[in-house]
């Protein structure tokens, strides 16, 4: 949705959108990350500057992160297959087998080539967790490009409110209820700010009781477990949301807080299982719970 958005605007983002997944689903045949897995262990593959510019980024992040956001986890993700009919629960022994091919520290990137490599035989780039914080980006540059000056977009767990509302006044987002499809927990405010949440409803499936969701632990190769419904991250850029989104649900509260703590202009919010939600210094003072089944902590 966007202020003096024309045919054209629409026209040309979704244009990117698709271009975008061309480049980088690992979902689609013939895009760069489909002929990056073909040919791990074998050679290189030049890939166009999305691919690059997205891949970079992940690695970064996994290195801030320890390794709790991977993209080199394509081979667990594709092992669980959650959100496709035949999810399960892997076999011990197939994690075992899988878990030593996701590690980003083997992951070789060639700048001036513009190349990437995987350099074992199964190992798999995913990047799931961060291209649709770039598409957001994406479309809010071509957005301002074409002179709109405000609007908001939504991908789906990444929100972007970029301009300021013709009154002056923030914008209010709500940030979604893990546990409640159309329900809230809250309301935070925010100017020219990206929103960016990952959560255990997002993709899940249920077997024996037990909820398994698409956030994987590259450490014991299962649903990550830390205590958490969903974390949020506002920041400028949603490819830093949406890729810290994913990394601090994955660290837990204790250790994604110090990490968002130790980057300046990032604000994050948690969710936790005991329903009880907390946040960093920037955005809890402007945050208002309108769901009495939950509560703020300190
Ligand atoms: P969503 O896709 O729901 O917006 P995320 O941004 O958190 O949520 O991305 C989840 C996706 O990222 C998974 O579907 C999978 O493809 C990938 N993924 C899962 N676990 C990890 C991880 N530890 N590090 C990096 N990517 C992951
Ligand atoms: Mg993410």
């Amino acid at each position: 949705m966007y202020d003096k958005g024309t045919r054209k605007l629409y026209q040309s983002i979704f244009n990117r959108f698709n271009e975008i997944e061309d480049h980088l689903s690992a979902n689609k045949a013939g895009t760069d990350i489909a002929k990056v897995n073909a040919a791990a262990g074998i050679a290189p593959v030049v890939v166009h500057e999305d691919t690059f510019t997205v891949t970079e980024a992940a690695l970064r992040y996994a290195e801030s992160s320890g390794g709790a956001f991977d993209p080199t986890i394509g081979p667990l993700v594709q092992l669980w297959n959650i959100g496709f009919n035949d999810a399960h629960v892997p076999a011990q022994q197939e994690i075992d087998y899988t878990l030593p091919l996701v590690d980003f520290r083997d992951l070789q990137l060639n700048s001036e080539q513009s190349s990437i490599y995987l350099p074992r035989l199964g190992m798999k780039l995913d990047l799931g967790a961060i291209t649709k914080g770039y598409a957001a980006d994406e479309a809010v540059r071509i957005a301002r490009e074409a002179k709109s000056p405000r609007g908001v977009i939504n991908l789906g767990g990444n929100v972007y409110a970029f301009g300021v509302k013709k009154d002056g006044s923030p914008w209010n987002i709500g940030i979604k209820d893990p546990l409640e499809e159309d329900s809230i927990v809250g309301i935070a405010e925010v100017r020219n700010k990206t929103i960016v949440t990952s959560g255990v409803y997002e993709r899940f499936f249920e077997a024996d009781g037990m909820r398994y969701h698409h956030i994987l632990s590259p450490v014991d190769g299962y649903p990550a477990r830390t205590g958490l419904l969903s974390t949020t991250i506002i920041a400028d850029r949603s490819l830093d949301g949406d890729a810290l989104s994913t990394a601090v649900f994955v660290l837990g509260y204790e250790r994604g807080h110090q990490l968002i703590e130790s980057i300046p202009g990032i604000d994050a919010i948690f969710v936790f299982e005991d329903m009880s939600i907390r946040g960093t210094a920037g955005v809890i003072e402007s945050f208002t719970l309108t769901n009495e089944l939950f509560r703020v902590r300190k």
